[in-house]
């Protein structure tokens, strides 16, 4: 089978430009799942729909009009890279992504990227039912408060007004919503390999990958 790299943890953990940089020096395919379910809420909110609406929400996620080129994400022809990335479609994400029927309409995109040579794929839920199977599983993680100073860092050199206090409430009820929910809850699984990125650099966390990877 073509080997998996599957990367879960909380929001904010550095979980993506691992995952990026990881599937870059290996020459592997990369998936960024947490986007199909920023997608799936944005085309739910621009069809007008309530985000608890299952059925229609999981039909818009089984066809989803998307497409990825180059680091940008395209929405029907539209580049919403920016937008999905938007409080809007942060706390929209999570909410569908409670929704059973819309995991389920995602399972099959998600495991069409499985390819040769390999796949690096990043979630929450990516070694525990999308690629059960993967070789190699990491959880990586760092403290709320390190993840809430990473993000206010990141906001300050956009420009953007930020506060470290709701921040870091905002990461502690995410957290909670990911964890508490009936379907795919976060959680690390015995099986996978602690990376707390506390006090770590990105080219420590990706080294540490690099020297598990099932190559
Ligand atoms: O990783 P990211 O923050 O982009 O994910 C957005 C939302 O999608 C998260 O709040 C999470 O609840 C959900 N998600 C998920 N399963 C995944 C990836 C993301 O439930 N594999």
């Amino acid at each position: 089978a073509v080997p998996v790299l599957a990367i879960d943890g909380p929001s904010a953990s550095g979980k993506g430009t691992v995952a990026a940089r990881v599937a870059r020096a290996l020459g592997w395919h990369y998936l960024d799942s947490g986007s199909l379910y920023r997608l799936t809420a944005l085309a739910g909110l621009r069809a007008g729909l309530a985000l608890d609406d299952e059925p229609a929400l999981a039909a818009i996620a089984a066809a989803l009009p998307a497409s990825f080129e180059d680091g940008r994400v395209w929405l029907d022809g539209t580049d919403v890279t920016d937008e999905i990335r938007s409080e809007a479609c942060s706390a929209g994400a999570s909410r569908v992504a409670a929704l059973p029927a819309v995991r389920a309409a995602l399972l099959d995109r998600q495991r069409d990227y499985r390819a040769a040579p390999g796949l690096v794929a990043e979630g929450r839920d990516m070694g525990s039912v999308v690629f059960p199977d993967a070789p190699l599983k990491v959880f990586l993680t760092a403290t709320a408060e390190a993840r809430a100073s990473r993000r206010h860092k990141q906001l300050m050199e956009k420009g953007m007004a930020a506060n470290m206090e709701s921040l870091l409430d905002d990461l502690r009820e995410r957290d909670a919503r990911d964890a508490a929910r009936s379907v795919a809850p976060l959680r690390r699984l015995p099986d996978a390999v602690l990376l707390d990125t506390t006090d770590m650099d990105v080219e420590q966390a990706v080294s540490f990958v690099l020297e598990r990877a099932p190559v």
